[in-house]
């Protein structure tokens, strides 16, 4: 089975959220299965390439965008430790710059991303063919390769590297969709009787995931309650329809996590290390905590959050109930970067809790490990939420997840109180509606149990015996490649 990986990030050379955790790990674990397996990601100006030992390597290719010519070229490193080959495509035009996708430390997109997608697109595509590929599946994630689907029905399906390829679409989360303007359309260079609302318009506009959607042979997300929330219109973001019509299609497929980044027992960025057998550690790490945050070193439950300042996230169930958050023996510790309005809300709960309350708003690696391993409880109480992967790191860390049962949440985690804790299923807190004080109550739920220490342990020691690993997720992707690649998905 040959397999090409299309992700706009890959972790550990650019992330900006669980995608790129995904795209680090998911490949990985197809080889170890047997599959010959690619990479394709753009060279963004962020990539650190020494740091990673990339090589520039003899390949150019040029990508027609509008009356403009532009010339790519290639790097070629390996995701760490692995024989997986990882091919950055390079233009200085269109990624080097700082920003995945938006001017850091701002929301603002760049404004030629409409541009920058197609030139991966098509770029990826004529690098698979001088690498002389041809891929069983081109497997692709998000809206920024959601054109490679249609190009492969169209522009390339008559070239003989991709006689026999089929593509697969990732929906890793449906709010970003890639809409640009009408006259875009032009820029993409396909034909223009493509743009009507049966495949590329919506609304009046260009639609990149939409274009995946319909034009792929299959079609994934990340739960499968996240694959019936979208053909909702609650949850479809306007894309619910042509999502219900390749229904057949429409695959659920959790994922993994990466033990080998996310492992308390051999986490280089924590204090100390532990393990369910050897908790100890645990402990340490969350006086460190509360040091590194100027917190009062008490053994009360350190709430810990790291996240997108995203509305997705649910924030603002956390702001609406704050002020009784603080009435709590708690103390909350939050990473996380994003909107400026949900800084400046967080940076004043700082300041007027400065007992209670610690922020570090901005994205750092080391400090998410950190708020993992030295929290008791951590928080998602997600909007909505196609995966997630923070619970699945909590449950490891044994810092117990509250979580809104939406997604991917509502997947993976199951509240304590649905059976007895010795049975070593349940593994956290989950609430139905969207409610702040039902967010309130199930925290209170937590903080009551917290106190009971001997079934908080147990608590804790269950999430930390469950296996989420990439093999389980892995073997699910290949079976669907395999149905996709044969022509029968359904
Ligand atoms: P999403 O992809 O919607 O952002 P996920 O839970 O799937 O949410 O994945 C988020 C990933 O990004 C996790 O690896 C998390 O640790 C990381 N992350 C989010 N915000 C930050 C931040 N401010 N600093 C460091 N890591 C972060």
């Amino acid at each position: 089975m040959k397999v090409v990986y299309l992700s706009p990030e890959v972790a550990p050379f650019s992330k900006t959220g669980g995608l790129a955790d995904v795209s680090g790990a998911l490949p990985q674990s197809l080889k170890k299965l047997g599959a010959e397996v690619i990479v394709i990601t753009p060279f963004y100006g962020n990539v650190k390439a020494d740091k990673h030992s990339l090589e520039k390597i003899d390949i150019q290719f040029e990508v027609k965008i509008g009356d403009r010519v532009n010339i790519g070229g290639v790097h070629k490193g390996f995701l760490p430790d692995t024989h997986v080959p990882v091919y950055f495509l390079e233009s200085e035009r269109y990624f080097d710059r700082m920003g995945l996708y938006n001017y850091p430390g701002t929301t603002n997109d760049f404004p030629d991303n409409s541009e920058r997608f197609i030139f991966f697109a098509r770029g990826a595509l004529e690098v698979i063919e001088q690498l002389k590929v041809h891929p069983d599946v081109v497997h692709c994630n998000d809206w920024q390769t959601g054109l490679v689907p249609v190009y492969l029905k169209t522009t390339y399906a008559g070239k003989a590297c991709f006689r026999n390829t089929k593509s697969l679409q990732t929906l890793h989360n449906l709010v970003y969709q890639g809409r640009f303007g009408k006259s875009d359309m032009d820029l993409t260079g396909l034909d223009r009787s493509l743009f009507n609302w049966k495949q590329l318009e919506f609304y009046g506009q260009l639609n990149f995931l939409k274009g995946g959607i319909v034009f792929s042979d299959a079609i994934s997300t990340v739960s499968k309650t996240y694959a019936e929330e979208i053909q909702t219109m609650e949850c479809g973001d306007g894309l619910q329809g042509v999502l219900h019509e390749r229904s057949k299609d429409l695959y659920g497929i959790i994922n993994g996590i990466d033990y080998t980044i996310w492992n308390p027992e051999t986490d280089k960025y924590i204090i100390a290390n532990y393990g369910i057998k050897k908790l100890a550690g645990k402990q340490l790490c969350k006086k460190s905590l509360q040091r590194t945050y100027k917190l009062p070193e008490r053994d009360v439950p350190v709430v810990g959050m790291v996240t997108r300042l995203a509305k997705q996230k649910g924030l603002d169930l956390i702001i609406a109930k704050f002020h009784d958050f603080m009435k709590l023996d708690i103390q909350f510790v939050l990473l996380g970067s994003g909107d400026t309005m949900f800084h400046e809300i967080f940076q004043g709960f700082a300041k007027v809790f400065p007992e209670k309350v610690a922020v570090k708003l901005t994205f750092d690696e080391p400090s998410a490990h950190e708020i993992e391993a030295g929290a008791d409880v951590f928080l998602m109480p997600s909007h909505y939420e196609p995966c997630g992967l923070n619970q699945l790191y909590s449950l490891k860390y044994g810092t117990v997840p509250i979580v809104r049962s939406t997604g991917g949440l509502a997947d993976t985690i199951i509240d304590v109180r649905s059976e007895p804790v010795d049975g070593g299923r349940v593994n956290g807190f989950l609430f139905k509606e969207y409610s702040a004080d039902l967010l309130f109550a199930t925290l209170v739920r937590a903080i009551d149990l917290f106190r009971k220490k001997d079934p908080w342990q147990r608590l804790m020691k269950n999430g930390m015996a469950q296996d989420w690993s990439w093999e389980r997720s892995a073997k699910e992707y290949l079976a669907l490649y395999k149905k996709v690649a044969k022509g029968h998905t359904c």
